[in-house]
């Protein structure tokens, strides 16, 4: 007879390990697939290409799960200030955390880190099974659950299955549920480079004709960059050498931080807008870049998830201490009416965001310089710019 479980939750990355945990630390039982293998360990001189600089309202919801700690003691680095600056005319923003109260406004955490920290708390809840180097191979429904297969020809069994399991979806195509959205035809070039100059604690942003070029300040004095361009500029600048890389990077900032060396290798992503209208079927629900996949230009997208997973267990659990049930559409439709208008909000912003810095007619550009000129003077507005980049 197949094992049963309460939830099984497709996809342990960020997002969908830390539902895992949501659920598991209150009693629920869980079962979380993930196809890869979470990373335990790695030399203490490499870096993950992928970070994400997390919200305060995501560094809360580490805190309250118990795992910040771990974070900070594997490395993190605190964003204190943000300084957003034109590629045009003389547009500048600077924003720092202490004029709205806080000693910081969010952290750059590379992935792994995150995601190693959340597998080892899972693996000390009762509650959870693991099952590493698995993947779904597809599930029915019946009344009463939902029978999972995985790739070991193993079935299990579970009251609702959560698809966490990324913006291609496997569970998200075999619901047949629509998404929507286009492709940038950009990609997003990352790296990790040392800066000449000290990054203060600071975001770097300057927009650049064809894209954002965020310099993300990194533990041990180092910089994690994320340079968005045309797919063909972006190939372009994987191929140059290190040593015409690293002054094409320190021509496109402007030398803000003065000269890099690159440490490691380069990488890129291709970048897209993708939305699903539907969040949950029969005894199956969606969440984080399943349902939601952004351009990373104000790096929203694993935070925005992160706010998915904790309102999913919030309406399991109350139904469940209810003895309700938890799959039911009334359970789920509430996690989705709750989500959707967040979801859609921030998308529609970030590409507003992209399409008004990434416009070239003249008197759009004036409009865009002087319009940063006056939100730089206005203490409130950068105050209201700095509460929102804490996820406040
Ligand atoms: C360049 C770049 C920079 C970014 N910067 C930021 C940032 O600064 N801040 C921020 O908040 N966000 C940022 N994002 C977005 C962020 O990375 C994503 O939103 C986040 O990682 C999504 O997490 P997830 O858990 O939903 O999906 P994923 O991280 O994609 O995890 C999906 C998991 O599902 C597993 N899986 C897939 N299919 C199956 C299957 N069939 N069976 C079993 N397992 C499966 C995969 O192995 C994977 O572990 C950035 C994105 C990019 C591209």
């Amino acid at each position: 007879m197949a094992k049963t479980y309460q939830v099984v939750i497709v996809g342990g990355g960020m997002v969908g390990a830390t539902a895992a945990c949501l659920l598991a630390e209150k009693g629920v039982s869980v079962a979380l697939i993930d196809a890869g293998e979470p990373m335990a360990d790695w030399p203490s001189d490499t870096y993950d290409l992928r970070v994400s600089a997390l919200t305060l309202l995501s560094i809360n919801l580490f805190k309250s799960l118990g795992i910040w700690s771990d974070i900070v003691q594997l490395g993190e680095q605190a964003v204190q200030k943000m300084f957003v600056w034109d590629h045009f005319g003389s547009g500048e923003l600077d924003i720092d955390s202490a004029d709205a109260g806080e000693a910081k406004m969010g952290s750059v955490v590379e992935n792994r880190i995150t995601v190693s920290a959340i597998w080892k708390k899972l693996e000390t809840l009762d509650c959870c099974d693991l099952f590493t180097a698995s993947e779904l191979e597809g599930f029915n429904t019946d009344e009463e659950g939902v029978n999972i297969e995985l790739s070991g020809g193993e079935i299990i069994r579970a009251s609702l299955l959560v698809g966490a399991d990324g913006s291609n979806s496997k569970i998200r195509r075999l619901s047949g549920i629509d998404d929507y959205g286009w492709e940038y035809q950009q990609k997003a070039l990352v790296a990790t480079v040392k800066p000449e100059k000290s990054h203060q604690n600071t975001a770097w942003q300057r927009f650049l004709p064809e894209g954002p070029l965020a310099l993300l300040p990194l533990r041990d004095d180092l910089i994690s960059i994320v340079w968005t361009s045309n797919t063909e500029t972006t190939d372009a600048n994987l191929q140059l050498s290190e040593g015409d890389f690293c002054n094409a990077l320190a021509d496109a900032s402007e030398y803000q931080l003065g000269s890099f060396e690159l440490i490691g290798e380069r990488g890129a992503f291709p970048l897209k807008l993708q939305f699903s209208s539907e969040y949950c079927q029969d005894r199956m629900v969606l969440i984080g870049d399943a349902i939601h996949t952004i351009h990373p230009l104000a790096g929203q997208g694993a935070n925005l998830g992160l706010k998915d997973a904790v309102t999913l267990a919030d309406v399991v659990l109350n139904a469940d201490q209810a003895n309700r049930d938890i799959a039911s559409q009334q359970v789920l439709r509430r996690y989705e009416r709750q989500r959707k208008g967040d979801n859609l909000l921030m998308m529609g912003m970030m590409d507003g965001f992209k399409r008004l810095f990434g416009a070239d007619e003249a008197l759009v550009q004036l409009a865009r310089s002087s319009g940063m000129g006056l939100i730089n003077q206005s203490t409130f507005l950068k105050n209201q710019i700095c509460k929102y980049a804490m996820g406040i």
